[in-house]
């Protein structure tokens, strides 16, 4: 798939933009003043794959706590700004890596330029962007309501003052908590402009309504090759923004992270308690980087040929099943003993494969890496 060519803009140990891999980030719900307990949040999403996180900075008191979080944090840490123009210089002042600020409401031009010139002069990058629920309503009179071409023209206003300086490390965001319009934006951005494409869909709601919204919208522009950060924005635990993220991006073979498992919705003919074999499927592999590829099947119509063209996988027959692995038969194990096998046989194959030595915490059913046995080329 061909991706559109954008500036690249340093955000950190990160490129975005630029022919990068299209980078996943996610937002802390901590408050950012519990320094201790946004690290820990901070720590939780870089181990489900985040690459950059942001954290919102509401006040000086939790500017002033950047600095300890820039410095222990594992990702690269982006400053939420709204209102005060303070708050910006103060973020720089601590080490971000990116500021995402709105030019429209931090107090007029001059303000502005005084954060362009610090993050210049610090290597920090700028993001900003316009939200179709927060648009001046003069944008919207001036094109009778017509949100996107609202939208486009109060970033290029935006555009226009960010770098009149001649400053370019700039990602621009364009969001609507509707798809057609998130889409119709950013594919008019993307033809006039070669600024990287932060891409959300905004207050996408819960976990299962936002996924499906997001993966629709994202899926539709990076299919164009428009893109070059997403972040899913779920109600509740970020972690989940991260592996849907990652969810969309392997489904359109942009990025590799963790096991793809293939199931088999069932039907009257499976025999085995399918729901309850992929449920321990997914849990084992949950906390795992490595991108193989799973199957679970009910029944040997499909199963077999499924199955076999997976790294591994399961066929289920009457209360019991094979194990395969590329297609050779492993093993024929009774319902109940059949995920501990298949735990087996996944802890030897990722052995050999990764050179990496897990084992099965039967307390939490999850495979987690042994002391000692990190992978020589743990992939991403
Ligand atoms: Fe039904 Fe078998 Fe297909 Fe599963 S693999 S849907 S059980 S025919």
């Amino acid at each position: 798939m061909g991706r559109k060519k954008t500036r690249p803009v340093r955000v950190g140990n990160l490129v975005i933009g630029g022919g990068a891999p299209v980078v996943v980030q996610s937002m802390t719900n901590t408050d950012t003043r519990a320094v201790a307990a946004t690290l820990a949040q901070i720590e939780t999403l870089a181990a489900a794959g985040c690459e950059l996180i942001r954290v919102a900075v509401p006040d000086q008191e939790a500017a002033a706590k950047l600095q300890e979080l820039v410095r222990h944090s594992k990702l690269p840490v982006v400053a939420d700004i709204h209102f005060d123009y303070r708050l910006a210089l103060a973020a720089i002042d601590a080490g971000v890596a990116k500021i995402r600020l709105n030019p429209g409401n931090i107090g007029g031009a001059d303000r502005v330029r005084t954060v362009v010139r610090a993050a210049k002069a610090n290597g920090v990058a700028l993001r900003i962007g316009a939200n179709a629920g927060s648009l001046h309503r003069d944008y919207l009179a001036r094109y009778q309501g017509d949100v996107v071409q609202a939208m486009l023209a109060s970033v290029e206003d935006q555009l226009a003052l960010v770098t009149a300086d001649g400053f370019d490390q700039i990602v621009v965001s364009l969001k609507s908590s509707d798809v057609l319009e998130t889409i119709a934006v950013n594919e008019a951005f993307a033809k006039r402009w070669d600024f990287p494409l932060h891409l959300g869909i905004t207050e996408a709601g819960i976990r299962w309504r936002g996924t499906i919204k997001s993966a629709v919208g994202l899926g539709i522009l990076l299919s164009q090759g428009i893109g070059d950060t997403i972040r899913v924005s779920l109600t509740g635990d970020p972690r989940h923004e991260v592996t849907a993220a990652y969810e969309i991006l392997k489904a359109l073979h942009l990025r590799e992270r963790g096991p793809v498992v293939v199931a088999c919705p069932t039907c009257g003919r499976c025999q085995i308690g399918l729901e309850e074999l992929v449920e321990g499927v997914e849990q084992l592999v949950q906390d795992l980087p490595y991108p193989l590829h799973l199957a679970v099947m009910g029944c040997v119509v499909n199963g077999p040929g499924e199955a076999s063209r997976a790294d591994l996988g399961i066929a289920g027959g009457k209360e019991a099943g094979l194990i395969f692995r590329n297609g050779e038969i492993l093993r024929k194990e009774k319902q109940d003993r059949l995920l501990t096998a298949f735990a087996e046989e996944l802890v030897q194959l990722i052995r050999e494969k990764y050179g990496v030595n897990l084992k099965l915490n039967r307390a939490s059913f999850r495979l987690e890496e042994e002391e000692g046995g990190k992978s020589r080329d743990t992939p991403n």
